[in-house]
């Protein structure tokens, strides 16, 4: 088939590979150039973009998506540890309240991949380049879709700012504001189903590199997130000794209007005991990145059994886009991809074709979309009390039959079976519900729980944290 992907992101470019390798004919379009820099640090240097202003901000690449690299795209795995990415093992994880340190079978399959997002592209983009069946069309913007309309409209192609680019089919890559539904709906489309949850955070990170010689106060691929008692903060380890920071308040939380100004940045860091053993040893690279309008969404091109239009898919971002926190997008972004080479390479009709997408959609996306629009409503109330003082709800009845993320990641906190379920879920290795409602794990974590004292991260009073800021 010749296919257009319109966008040149992690979906766009993944989808793009694996569906040239399957033997299709693919055309990827960005608005933005897209030609691969001269090394990871020029490309990280012009990575910021408005259209995609997220890759400039931490990313991991969790357990499930460097497993799918492994297996569906093994030499950029390859390359992108040979660029100096770096992976993230159980063992550099463990939380320092844990006393049983001892490893266990099934351990290695936890590890994940720390690397600057611009790193990931750049390895993507080198590996599009030399890639057969595939042409990058950069600098290009798709402004419509060629189609024949009607109330279930049938794509054909692309128009762009320069030609018109005909196709059998079309995958959307373009992004969490993707322009395809309204233009499937110029067309006479129906609405396409779509799905929010507020994710409620405003996102501030910085780069930093480690200063060479010095050592580091934790393992050199740390990864530290922490929801802490008025707002969440996190510490990254990524490619070639860079460290990035971010810190995530309430986007109402006005308190944190100073945070872009980098001295005010590390001043709220450093009320953090742990964050300010590695400030002491990091030197910054860049200004505060701020993101703002963060949103669970969830948008389906099938509504009631029946697709809204033929020979379009949609892949990454503009299906799912989940709390960045848990870092989730660009595993989703591969299993959906995975998914749409492995539908393409089942059926060539296309209204089968978009049934059975849609039902992957809700197999291996929905789930996540879910979880972390129930995670967020009950970290957002946690964090509202405390912030603005907002009543808790009082706990649901069936609380004490099934788990959740917070409860969980608790008794992960202390306890080794806990945090290797917590890291399977972490890590979309396993289904949440699987997790939350497993009757053995919920009896053990409510033991956990009650028996142990557990830690509380050490943290600012609320007056050293305005103070800071
Ligand atoms: C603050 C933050 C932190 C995150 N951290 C993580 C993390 O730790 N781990 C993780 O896995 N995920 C993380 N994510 C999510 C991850 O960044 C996204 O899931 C990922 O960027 C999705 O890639 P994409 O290719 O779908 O979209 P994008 O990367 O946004 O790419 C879309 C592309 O489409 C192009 N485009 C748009 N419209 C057009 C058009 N009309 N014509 C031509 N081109 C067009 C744009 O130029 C852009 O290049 C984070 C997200 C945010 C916001």
């Amino acid at each position: 088939m010749r296919i257009v992907v319109v966008g040149g992101g992690a979906a766009g470019l993944s989808s793009g590979l694996l569906l040239a390798r399957a033997g299709h004919t693919v055309t990827v379009v960005d608005r933005a150039l897209l030609a691969p820099a001269a090394d990871v640090e020029s490309a990280a240097a012009q990575a910021f973009r408005p259209s995609a202003p997220q890759v400039v901000q931490p990313h991991v690449v969790l357990a499930r998506g460097r497993q799918l690299l492994a297996q569906r795209l093994p030499d950029v795995l390859d390359a992108l540890l040979a660029a100096g990415a770096v992976e993230s093992t159980l063992a550099d994880e463990l939380p320092p309240t844990l006393l049983d340190r001892s490893p266990r079978p099934g351990d290695e399959q936890l590890s994940m991949l720390m690397t600057r997002r611009s790193t990931f592209d750049w390895v993507l983009l080198h590996a599009a380049a030399g890639q057969a069946r595939f042409t990058l069309s950069g600098g290009t913007t798709v402004t419509g879709l060629l189609a024949v309309p009607g109330p279930r409209p049938h794509v054909r192609g692309v128009v762009t700012d320069r030609a018109p680019i005909e196709a059998d089919a079309i995958v959307d890559a373009t992004g969490r504001r993707t322009p395809v539904a309204a233009w499937l709906a110029g067309l006479g489309a129906r609405p396409v189903s779509s799905q929010a949850a507020e994710c409620g955070l405003a996102y501030f990170s910085r780069h930093y590199r480690c200063r060479s010689g010095v050592p580091l106060p934790g393992p050199a691929a740390s990864r530290v997130l922490m929801a802490l008692d008025e707002f969440t903060a996190g510490l990254w380890a990524a490619d070639n000794a860079t460290m990035l920071f971010a810190v995530a308040p309430l986007v109402a939380d006005h308190r944190f209007r100073a945070v872009t100004d980098p001295d005010v940045f590390n001043a709220a860091l450093r009320t953090v005991p742990l964050f300010a053993t590695w400030l002491d040893v990091l030197e910054p690279s860049s200004g505060v990145y701020a993101m703002g309008g963060l949103q669970n969404t969830l948008r389906r091109l099938v509504v009631d059994g029946s697709p809204v239009a033929t020979g379009v898919y949609a892949v990454g971002d503009s299906v799912c886009t989940t709390n960045p926190t848990l870092g989730r997008g660009l595993t989703l972004a591969l299993q959906n991809a995975a998914d749409l080479v492995g539908v393409l390479a089942e059926t060539g009709d296309p209204t089968a074709a978009a049934l059975e997408l849609d039902h992957r959609v809700g197999q291996h996306i929905e789930p996540l979309f879910r979880d972390q629009a129930e995670t967020d409503a009950a970290r957002l109330t946690e964090l509202r009390h405390a912030v603005f003082g907002d009543p808790l709800p009082v706990l649901a009845a069936h609380a004490a039959e099934r788990l959740d993320f917070a409860r969980l990641r608790a008794a992960a906190q202390v306890d080794p079976i806990a945090l290797r379920r917590f890291f399977r879920l972490f890590g979309m290795l396993e289904e949440p519900e699987s997790v939350y409602a497993d009757r053995k794990l919920v009896a053990h974590v409510d033991h956990v729980l009650r028996a142990a004292d557990l830690p509380r991260p050490a943290q600012p009073t609320t007056a050293e944290l305005e103070a800071a800021l």
